[in-house]
């Protein structure tokens, strides 16, 4: 008989869990966009989350700007970028080299997807990988080249799961099945497409568990505040916003009142899933962080108190560094003290 476990002998060694937070990002189409993110990107940082995603183009054709975010959040942002990252548009080969890339340049998370199909049906080209599992595979063994070199930590993988039923998806059922057979090839982790119903978030982790995944599944909720975007949304993961909410929405008479129903109706959803027990809240912001932050607000997550905070070390090596700057530039021109 083996000795008794000390942590089981004391439940509250760990004491209660912080609950995550992240935000999701997609890289800009315009210098314009880029200037808005931007501001989102520094507002976003104040609030001190674990991680944020940053967005994929299905077709790969956003490649680069995607990978230029992800290395200036890296280099000039105190934030850890989570890069997803698509199996479609895509050969094996230029996914291992952009895999290869992203370790190298210090990304320790990835979100691996497949990606949505080409509308126009046209099939991905022999040889691609064909689901989110076979790049879950692709990255550990590209992990795994690197091992040395990744001693101060291995790479998270996260994926997709679904409240509701993937659109190409048989049942409901057969989405967990796949959720099982992605924890299976590596995965640590589950961000959640867009819910509109607090249940379904809550059906979603009671039938994970039954079938044994035992991975963060964690809610991505979307600020309910544009009627435009909800639909959109909507259609696009086959999913039907609340009936209800759409009415008082299009009943608002200004776009106040409109983010205030909205921000209420979302902060409902992720208390709700909250108490199902979600290990923490992903917010999909649209680069715009006014709503995703009002939510934030009003959410009071328990959150780790980091003392010295990343944000305020960077600032002042960033301050140190401009003051030897000026320093330099006074002593050549024969005037410092
Ligand atoms: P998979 O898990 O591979 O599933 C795809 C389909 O194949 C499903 O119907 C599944 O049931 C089926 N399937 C999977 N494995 C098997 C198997 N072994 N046998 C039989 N059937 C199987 N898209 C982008 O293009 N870029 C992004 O940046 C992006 N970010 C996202 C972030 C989140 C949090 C979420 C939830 C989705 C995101 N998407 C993104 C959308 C995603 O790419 C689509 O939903 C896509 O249609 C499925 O991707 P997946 O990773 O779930 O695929």
């Amino acid at each position: 008989m083996s000795p008794p476990s000390l942590i089981d002998a004391h439940s509250d060694l760990s004491g209660a869990a912080p609950v995550a937070l992240s935000y999701e990002l997609f890289p800009p189409r315009s210098p314009e966009a880029a200037e808005t993110l931007w501001t989102t990107i520094r507002e976003i940082e104040t609030t001190d989350p674990d991680y944020v995603s940053v967005t994929y183009g299905a077709s790969g054709s956003n490649r680069d700007t995607a990978v230029d975010l992800i290395n200036r959040l890296l280099t000039e942002t105190t934030l850890r970028p989570l890069a997803h990252l698509t199996c479609v548009g895509n050969t094996p080969q230029e996914l291992a080299e952009i895999i290869g890339g992203l370790l190298d340049h210090g990304v320790r998370g990835i979100l691996a997807l497949r990606g949505d199909l080409p509308k126009d049906g046209s099939q991905p080209a022999p040889g691609s990988l064909r689901y989110a599992q076979d790049l879950i595979e692709l990255i550990r063994r590209v992990e795994q080249r690197r091992s040395a070199l990744l001693c101060a930590g291995k790479v998270a993988v996260g994926v997709a799961a679904y409240p509701t039923r993937h659109p190409e998806s048989p049942s409901i059922e057969h989405d967990v099945e796949v959720l099982l057979a992605k924890q299976r090839s590596g995965a640590d982790f589950a961000i959640t497409q867009v819910f509109f119903h607090t249940e379904e978030y809550s059906d979603l982790l009671t039938r994970a568990r039954r079938a044994g995944v035992t991975i963060p599944i964690i809610p991505g909720v979307m600020p309910l505040t544009s009627l435009r975007r909800l639909k959109r949304l909507g259609e696009l993961a086959g999913v039907d916003p609340a009936p209800q909410l759409m009415d008082r929405l299009a009943a608002a008479d200004s776009d106040a009142e409109r983010r205030r129903i909205g921000v209420a109706a979302t902060v409902d959803l992720a208390n709700a899933a909250l108490d199902a027990g979600a290990p923490g809240i992903h917010l999909y912001t649209f680069n715009e962080h006014g709503h995703a932050l009002d939510v934030l607000d009003r959410l009071a997550l328990p959150r780790p108190v980091r003392p010295a905070s990343r944000r305020l070390t960077l600032s002042r090596s960033q301050e140190l560094a401009s003051e030897e700057l000026a320093g330099q530039e006074l002593a050549s021109q024969g005037l410092a003290s």
